[in-house]
């Protein structure tokens, strides 16, 4: 069986600030770079608020970028993904990758999160970056003085409905049901804002416009009524998805994200982690990477401690 004493899966912004650290400490890191390597960054056009890049920077350029760097101090990045882990023994971690079982001494996870679209198997992948977007943050300051909408009913709805507010001139909260899932004080904020109008009982179901967003279609939830919305970005509030599923319970978790306690340890002493995999708050790029920076450091001293 293949031995190597650091093992990094998940190449997003989390990962490969780990590969940097771990490599630029000699732990010649194998990066695992999953089956989408680099994560959300590849779909994502221009990231404008990454430390560094004045003029902002296409997402997959600053991906390509951190993964040279970490090649240039030793990484080795493999275009592999991890299906399954057996993390019994603490000191002699097992993962299978293509059917090949390797150990590792340490593990980093950093496989990240995907964002939930609406898969409405109708090509809506052509509005991605062209006013179809999941990130409010990233994205809601190109969206200044235009009228916008975010679907969902959860607290990041809310929250990023009430952010869209700084830059839009009105901004729809479309809900499938009669009630929000978000707290009471998130629910306040929104009922309280008088840009945000919330559409009740209905489900976005096609999205129209000749080269950009320009309209979509609603359906209502209980008459199946359709009716069309002008708007000019549509924003998805609906949650994400963590990347736990090939961990098998190998790890605790807290509603799918992995459960982290001093920062970066997980329930094994010999796995750390680090981003979006177990942060369902801010998932940003640079608190990915800062995050990934620490969990390199602690695999660091953990790996430093097996040999006093
Ligand atoms: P969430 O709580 O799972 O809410 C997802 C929302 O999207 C729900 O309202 C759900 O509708 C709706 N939804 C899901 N799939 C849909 C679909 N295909 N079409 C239409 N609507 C759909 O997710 P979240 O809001 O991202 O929050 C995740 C976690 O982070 C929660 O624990 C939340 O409390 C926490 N959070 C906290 C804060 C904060 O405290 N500042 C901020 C953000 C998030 P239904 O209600 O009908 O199921």
């Amino acid at each position: 069986m293949k031995k190597e004493k650091l093992i990094i899966v998940g190449s997003g912004p989390a990962g490969l600030t780990a590969a940097i650290y771990a490599a630029r400490a000699d732990l010649n890191p194998l990066v695992l770079e999953g089956p989408n390597p680099g994560g959300q960054l590849m779909t994502t056009s221009d990231v404008e608020n990454f430390p560094g890049f004045p003029d902002g920077i296409m997402g997959p350029e600053l991906i390509s970028n951190m993964r040279t760097q970490a090649q240039k101090f030793g990484a080795r990045c493999e275009m592999k993904a991890v299906s399954s882990v057996d993390f019994s023994d603490p000191k002699n971690l097992k993962l299978t990758v293509n059917d090949e079982e390797i150990s590792a001494q340490a593990v980093i996870i950093a496989t990240g999160s995907v964002a939930r679209w609406l898969n409405l198997g109708k090509g809506e992948e052509r509005f991605w970056g062209k006013g179809y977007t999941a990130c409010a943050t990233c994205d809601g300051a190109f969206f200044r003085g235009k009228t916008v909408a975010i679907v969902g009913g959860g607290d990041s709805a809310c929250e990023e409905a009430t952010f869209l507010t700084k830059f839009a001139e009105k901004v729809y909260l479309i809900h499938r049901r009669k009630e929000l899932r978000a707290s009471k004080p998130m629910q306040k904020r929104v009922f309280e804002n008088d840009k945000i109008e919330v559409i009740w009982n209905q489900n976005v179901t096609d999205l129209k416009g000749e080269t950009v967003l320009e309209s979509v279609e609603l359906t209502d939830t209980d008459t199946g009524e359709k009716s069309e919305l002008k708007i000019q970005g549509l924003f998805m509030g609906i949650g994400h998805d963590p990347s736990t599923k090939f961990l098998n319970d190998s790890l605790e978790l807290t509603n799918g994200y992995i459960k982290v306690k001093n920062h970066t340890n997980s329930s094994i002493p010999s796995v750390f982690v680090g981003g979006d995999v177990a942060d369902w708050h801010y998932q940003q790029a640079i608190t990915a990477a800062g995050w990934g920076c620490m969990a390199a450091l602690d695999a660091e001293n953990y790996l430093n401690s097996l040999e006093d």
